[in-house]
């Protein structure tokens, strides 16, 4: 079976991505979660914070067997880093496909030897996005349908400072 990455911004992990993290488990042998550092939006939370955070997320999900780690610059170097096979992502609405269609292009032209696989949302976390989560949260709302428990108390203590 193969090894696939995982790569996102995770500021931060929801529902929406540990459901994609648990059906691409059941895919692949190897599953790494790899949490970018410098993404192209600027993140609420640091890079160290968005791994740890995530670490907690998939084990109070009893999710295992998942490694979760970072990198900087190209994905196409982290995914050869690794000995992966294939690049997963999630895809939500159709404004996702436009984003996702081009950076699957530009990856196969730098490098042809991975696969970019797509999963579709569950219908239930369709609108589920981080950038939602941390305005909801920032605003003192409920945000427990949307992440686990240790998310929601990490981003109450981040948007408190
Ligand atoms: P990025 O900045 O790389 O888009 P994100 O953390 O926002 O990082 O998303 C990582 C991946 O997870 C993307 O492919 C995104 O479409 C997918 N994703 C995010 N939220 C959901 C969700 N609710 N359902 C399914 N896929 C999602």
């Amino acid at each position: 079976m193969a090894i696939a990455v995982y790569p996102g911004s995770f500021d931060p992990i929801t529902y929406g991505h540990i459901d994609i993290v648990r059906r691409a488990r059941k895919l692949f042998s190897k599953l790494y979660v790899a949490v970018v550092a410098n993404p192209h939006k600027s993140p609420l939370l640091t890079v160290e914070e968005r791994i740890d955070i995530t670490r907690a997320a998939l084990a109070e999900e009893g999710v295992n067997g998942i490694e979760v780690i970072s990198y900087d610059g190209l994905l196409v170097n982290c995914a050869r880093e690794h000995g992966a096979d294939a690049i997963v992502r999630g895809l939500r609405a159709n404004s996702d496909f436009e984003y996702e269609f081009q950076m699957a292009l530009t990856n196969r032209d730098l490098a042809p030897e991975f696969e970019s696989v797509f999963f579709m949302t569950a219908g239930k976390f369709s609108f589920l996005a981080s950038s939602m989560v941390k305005e909801v949260c920032a605003y003192g709302g409920d945000v427990s349908t949307f992440v686990p428990t240790s998310v929601e108390i990490a981003l109450k203590k981040k948007l408190q400072k």
